[in-house]
């Protein structure tokens, strides 16, 4: 027993992605061992580097970056979240609608502190981004899972997610592009989920960080433009992705809707955000250049783009190994493999994650991290070279081959 213990309210808050398996990898590393790391959505220390003309103006801007900002963010980088949005067709989004924050995880949190009370629900997709499930968690909320089904290319089960509204129901999240799985939902998806929240008075929470990582036909459609004026919905998105630079911390969030009939929650958001002073002030002032700027993403997605390659040979890889199959990714920048379950009876996937870096080094994610309702998939991103993956994939392949759970 240790003299101080940890409040009870992280009782049910799990954030595995970097839980005791990377550290496990880091103290490998320390022994001199090289792990090849498949497993955090970080482009920077693969060679993906931010568009210059972002460095430049964060350089630039420095000096006038050391005081504190407005709580909400500085003004010319809501601004540009303003008319990107309105570009894309939503126009019910105005300057003081959007939040800046140390990335959108930070966002994410205070959007759901704001919310929740004791045992209200909030449904999320399994498998989710696991954030989601443990700010819900922390909130005091109860996170409950609606279904995504791998045989329709991870597309969310309507029925399921409807099945699961009760009357404590508060939230819906929607995570497109989706991280893990990489799905990406068409319009009428987007419509019929938002349709959902209006029939039952839900707050939406999109997070949309992947939503220019796109691949071949895949259209993103902003869940915004659904939610209408009759939808509370708040936007996530930010920097880390499409830009490459999860390091300065930036992100948005922009709130559309019926925010007049929020205005309480909108006061308690407003609270969060004063009581965390400011977003990095830095951060923030790459946002008008990275989205007014070349959008260099684009060829990095399109077909002999690096990420293209990247997830293609992935892909193909993958599903050579016997017993192991994936869905495509339409974007972001992850696979979601299963495990045949009657070639590699695995009932801890945490274990089989562990057992696979102590032997091969390489660092994957389990998929129950992902809240995921079985231990028979796991999570890999697709950022490292060609070469690296091949190895990668070589050694799971190999691994695989002797594997007894
Ligand atoms: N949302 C999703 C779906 C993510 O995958 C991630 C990071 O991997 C985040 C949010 C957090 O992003 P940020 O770096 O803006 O905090």
């Amino acid at each position: 027993m240790s003299d101080f213990s940890q409040s009870a309210k992280l009782a049910s808050v799990r954030y595995d992605i970097r839980g005791p398996i990377l550290q496990r990898a880091q103290q490998l590393e320390a022994e001199g061992h090289r792990i090849l790391k498949l497993n955090i959505g970080n482009p920077a220390p693969f060679g993906f580097e931010a568009p210059d003309a972002i460095l430049v103006d964060m350089i630039r801007h420095l000096p006038k970056a050391q005081g504190y900002s407005d709580s909400r963010g500085i003004f010319s980088a809501r601004t540009a979240v303003v008319q990107y949005y309105q570009t894309r067709g939503i126009d019910n989004i105005h300057v003081d609608d959007v939040y800046l924050g140390n990335g959108v995880s930070e966002l994410i949190q205070m959007s759901l502190q704001a919310l929740l009370n004791d045992g209200d629900e909030v449904l999320i997709p399994t498998p989710d981004y696991p954030l989601w499930t443990a700010c819900v968690s922390l909130s005091g909320g109860r996170p409950v899972h609606y279904l995504c089904s791998e045989e329709e290319d991870w597309q969310p089960d309507l029925e399921d997610l409807e099945a699961k509204i009760t009357p404590r129901t508060r939230g819906l999240v929607i995570i497109n592009p989706n991280n893990p799985t990489g799905a990406v939902y068409p319009q009428k998806t987007v419509e019929a989920m938002v349709e959902l929240a209006r029939k039952h008075n839900l707050v939406v929470f999109s997070d949309e960080i992947y939503e220019k990582i796109l691949y071949e036909d895949a259209v993103h459609y902003n869940t915004a433009l659904a939610a209408a004026e009759d939808v509370l919905c708040l936007t996530f998105s930010g920097l880390s992705k499409a830009y490459r630079v999860c390091g300065y911390r930036s992100g948005w969030m922009a709130i559309s809707g019926p925010k007049s009939r929020a205005a309480d929650y909108l006061e308690g958001i407003n609270l969060l955000s004063n009581m965390r002073l400011c977003a990095n002030v830095p951060g923030q002032h790459a946002i008008q250049t990275a989205l007014g700027g070349y959008q260099s993403i684009n060829d990095l997605i399109l077909p002999g783009g690096r990420l293209r390659e990247q997830r293609d040979l992935a892909y193909r890889l993958l599903n050579e190994i016997p017993g192991v199959s994936t869905r495509q990714a339409k974007g972001a920048l992850y696979l979601f493999p299963r495990l045949d379950p009657e070639a590699y009876p695995i009932k801890d996937d945490e274990k089989f994650v562990l057992d696979l870096l102590q032997e091969q080094k390489i660092l994957v994610s389990h998929g129950s991290g992902f809240n995921w309702v079985a231990t028979d998939h796991f999570r890999l991103v697709t950022l490292p070279n060609v070469r690296d993956l091949e190895e990668a994939i070589g050694r799971i392949a190999e691994f695989l081959s002797h594997y007894k759970p």
